[in-house]
């Protein structure tokens, strides 16, 4: 297969892990015989210091034309101006609108040689294998925002819940056809207690609900979701939630599995690519770390595990994404660590020494 994928390293460890997946795509290749062609583009802050846009044009122009986007992560404190008009996440939120992509797909599975890592007790982890649906592209990220002082010179500052019912509809229908092949359950996340935005999700979820009849729903207000996810994580199937209760309920989930570097995810959308599959977008759920960035020691699992996502959903690559999660899983299984998952005494490999692991496996 032929096919042209757009990197989109980005700031930080999105750098590092980047060069991880990068070198496990060319692996892949070279095994099965495919040509990706490959190219790199500029999104986040080292966009806004090389062309002052934190999503410049062609970054935007070569997505929209490419057959996938793998990205790595964007931000960083030397961007971190909060009165600053330019900012790296606008180009994150801004190509997932350029390209369409509403649909944020996290899966959360603890790998169980990892069950030590995590900060729950292992008999509240087995089993635990989730798929948070997030809604993307709408939600109180993309809502009309201002700040202004009053004459008193108060500081206010407001930002918008705002959803139609046919956004949530199509993010609906997406977790419930998910849950289909999997458990057969979907568990709704929103605030219908409170928020109007939220009542009209939960009614639009219920209509939808009658065209699945295998599909056992229930409503989870996004509070209770945070406890739950912690007492009964188990119990969870697929999550379907809006843009800020997903960004929120992903991260809590992430640390089940022991380290949020684990987690990978795609972004898709109902644009086609040159196969005639999603044309999505695929990233792990972690920023950019400024902590450890530059220091090598970053877990690349999550964004591999994103590479892989794409082989499947946009390339339809099944075999060659199984064998990437073979080899990831073999990794964790032998006992290799980054430093987010040693333990005391364990030794901590480096982002480069984690990925020759990962390749090492792939080759075998
Ligand atoms: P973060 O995800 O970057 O880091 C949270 C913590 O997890 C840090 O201690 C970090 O060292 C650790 N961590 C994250 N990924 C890791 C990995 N692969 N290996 C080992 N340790 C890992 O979140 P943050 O600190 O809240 O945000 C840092 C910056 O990233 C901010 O500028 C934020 O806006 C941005 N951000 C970007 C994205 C994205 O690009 N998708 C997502 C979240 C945050």
């Amino acid at each position: 297969m032929k096919a042209k994928i757009v990197i989109l390293p980005g700031d930080g460890i999105g750098t590092e892990v980047v060069e991880g997946a990068t070198a496990v795509l060319h692996t892949i290749a070279q095994k099965f015989g495919h040509t990706f062609e490959t190219e790199e583009q500029l999104i986040g802050g080292c966009a806004i210091d090389a062309e002052g846009t934190a999503l410049p044009e062609a970054t935007v122009t070569a997505c929209q034309s490419a057959d996938a986007v793998l990205l790595g992560a964007v931000g960083g404190t030397k961007w971190d101006d909060p009165n600053a008009k330019v900012r790296p996440e606008q180009g994150l939120l801004g190509i997932r609108k350029a390209m369409g992509l509403f649909a944020n797909l996290r899966p959360v599975k603890l790998y169980p040689a990892l069950a030590d890592a995590s900060p729950l007790r292992r008999d509240k982890l087995d089993g635990v294998d989730i798929l948070v649906v997030r809604e993307l592209t709408g939600g109180i990220y993309f809502g009309e925002r201002e700040r202004w002082t009053d004459e008193n010179g108060e500081e206010w500052g407001k930002d918008t819940m705002l959803y139609s019912a046919s956004e949530v509809r199509r993010i609906a229908d997406i977790a419930f056809k998910a849950a289909q092949g999997r458990r057969g359950k979907v568990a709704s996340i929103d605030k219908a207690n409170v928020l109007d935005s939220s009542r009209l999700w939960r009614k639009t979820v219920v209509a939808l609900a009658e065209e699945y009849p295998d599909v056992e729903l229930e409503h989870v207000l996004v509070d209770a979701a945070t406890m739950h996810l912690l007492s009964r994580p188990s119990s969870f199937d697929v999550m379907v939630a809006g843009n800020m209760f997903g960004d929120i309920v992903t991260d809590e989930a992430s640390m089940l599995t022991g380290s949020m570097g684990n987690l990978p995810s795609a972004a898709l959308g109902s644009a086609l690519n040159s196969h005639g599959l999603p044309r999505g977008m695929y990233e792990p759920i972690h920023g950019s770390a400024p902590d450890i960035a530059g220091m090598g020691i970053a877990n690349p699992v999550g964004m591999i595990m994103s590479l892989a996502m794409m082989l499947r959903h946009s390339l339809g690559l099944e075999e060659e994404a199984m064998l990437v999660e073979t080899a990831v899983a073999q990794a964790i299984n032998d006992g290799h660590r980054t430093g987010d998952l040693a333990r005391d005494g364990e030794k901590a490999l480096s982002t480069e020494e984690m990925t020759a692991v990962i390749l090492q496996n792939l080759e075998n």
